[in-house]
């Protein structure tokens, strides 16, 4: 979405990127080099449907090689074009430097209303995309690692991983191709979760630090703060479910294409996605106030903002008007560049989209070392911890008899020590340490330097750096 009178998601980007190096010491050819785009292609292609043939257009953009495979979603909307594919992928280049994920950045998209389609049709229309990137290395194992985005999920991403094992099928790490596939054809447990899933951990690693919580005005933890999320997709349903079953928020707002919903104790996360499932939208859901405009509920007072859905939409328009001291990025540039500076001005936190949303690329990055691999993780060593447990817990256990039952072991002690961890808890706890490892990275930089005003150029920084000091070690 590009906002009137205002830069477009990609300039924006790049606006962002030059502040930040302006704060760095680069050889001014390196910063042309990591800034640039390296080569977006641009695919059109005619697929017989309903008795004549449709021409779609998508792309495949690779912004930074410095690292391969390239890594980063394809999305399924009518608004995908050029500048938006390029503004992505140069984000993912940041964004895998950031959590320390070993990919350079790319992007794809194909302009297509998913909705209009029944599912044999999309079926068709995405394996020919496939094979279009495919025949030209854009979907590749060890070239470019493509993942869900908006539009898309694990159902698309399993016609790709087949549609490109046909097309090489001696290729032994063929599954490896793409990421965010079911678990049943090569997926991980917990890539589905993952984005929102980070979105938490994020929060929480905020919550840990009393200075981040002060430059906010916020006191406390997650519980009872109240939290309003713009789209219940994929990362937004998974944040606002955790956030509220397992810290104890509030989701007083939820803003979908159709409306929005209030209710000052709550909304029951669950329950709407429910109903946006049968019904298609947020519209007649029962136990709320629904606005037919949404986005003013981006205006609503609140502890913490979720935008989770599009890009732009807190812009020069409406920048002012927002009162959460919080702001989340779950998606990818939901602020603008001009909305950007009046909120630092009013003193609102923003947690940046580079970071906020990794948590899908973090287990992404999970999911393809696991493919290349050939083993689910834990598989090896998960009884081998549960027998070296059981061997504590025994001796304790005698211990406790030879004092005369002094001293008992509770069951739930016992069953929580004793469970080796399967793949699923592997992979909360990998994507947790990750989220708070780059959090704290970008932590230090905000607070002690004195002239990085928030964490988006903090996040820059750490991340720019990282590629930097990739291709000087290459040698470039
Ligand atoms: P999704 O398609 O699952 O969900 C998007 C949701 O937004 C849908 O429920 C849709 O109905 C809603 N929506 C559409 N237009 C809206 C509007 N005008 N107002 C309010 N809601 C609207 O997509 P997703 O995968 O959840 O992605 C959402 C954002 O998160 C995107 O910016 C994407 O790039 C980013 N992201 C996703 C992942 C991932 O793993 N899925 C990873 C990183 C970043």
């Amino acid at each position: 979405m590009n906002v009137p009178n205002e830069p477009s998601f990609r300039e924006s980007v790049d606006l962002m990127f030059n502040r930040a190096v302006a704060l760095m010491d680069l050889p001014p050819g390196l910063e042309e080099k990591i800034r640039v785009c390296n080569a977006t292609y641009t695919v059109r292609f005619g697929v017989r449907l309903r008795g004549q043939i449709q021409t779609f257009t998508g792309y495949r953009s690779v912004h930074s090689e410095h690292k391969e495979p390239v890594k980063g979603g394809i999305r399924f909307a009518m608004g995908v074009n050029q500048d938006e594919v390029e503004a992505l992928a140069a984000l993912m280049t940041y964004k895998c430097a950031l959590v320390e994920a070993p990919f350079g950045g790319s992007k794809g998209g194909l302009r297509i209303d998913p909705r209009q389609y029944e599912d044999h049709e999309l079926e068709r229309i995405t394996r020919r995309f496939a094979y279009e990137l495919a025949k030209r290395d854009l979907i590749h194992p060890s070239q470019n690692v493509p993942a869900p985005d908006m539009g898309t999920g694990e159902r698309e991403m399993a016609w790709i991983a087949d549609q490109y094992a046909r097309m090489n099928t001696t290729d032994i790490n063929a599954v490896a191709c793409v990421t965010g596939k079911p678990l049943n054809a090569g997926g991980i447990s917990g890539r589905v979760e993952a984005t929102g899933r980070g979105v938490q951990y994020a929060l929480r690693e905020f919550f840990r630090d009393p200075r981040d919580m002060e430059k906010a005005g916020l006191t406390g933890s997650l519980d009872g703060k109240r939290v309003i999320v713009q789209g219940l997709g994929n990362v937004g349903y998974h944040a606002a479910k955790f956030l509220s079953q397992e810290d104890g928020a509030r989701i007083t707002g939820i803003i979908e294409w159709d409306g929005g919903l209030f209710n000052e104790n709550g909304l029951d996360v669950d329950a709407v996605r429910a109903w946006i499932g049968k019904n298609g939208g947020v519209t007649g859901f029962p136990d709320a106030t629904y606005s037919k405009d949404g986005s003013v509920l981006l205006e609503q007072d609140c502890d913490i903002l979720i935008p989770a859905a599009l890009e732009g939409v807190i812009n020069l328009t409406n920048a002012a008007k927002v009162k959460a001291p919080l702001i989340i990025e779950a998606a990818n540039g939901p602020i603008t560049a001009g909305a950007d500076d009046i909120l630092r001005e009013k003193g609102t936190v923003i947690i940046p989209d580079m970071y906020a949303n990794a948590g899908g690329v973090t287990v992404s990055y999970f999911e393809w070392v696991k493919n290349l691999s050939h083993i689910r993780f834990g598989r090896m060593q998960r009884r081998q911890e549960e027998s070296r447990h059981q061997l504590v817990v025994d001796e304790l256990q005698r211990i406790s008899d030879s004092m005369g039952n002094k001293y008992t072991i509770t069951e739930s002690f016992k069953q929580k020590y004793l469970r080796g961890a399967d793949e699923l808890e592997l992979v909360r706890s990998g994507l947790d340490d990750t989220m708070r490892i780059a959090y704290q990275s970008m932590r230090d930089v905000w607070h002690e330097r004195g002239d990085v005003p928030d964490l988006r150029m903090a996040a820059y920084l750490v991340a720019i750096d990282k590629v930097a000091a990739s291709y000087r070690a290459k040698g470039l």
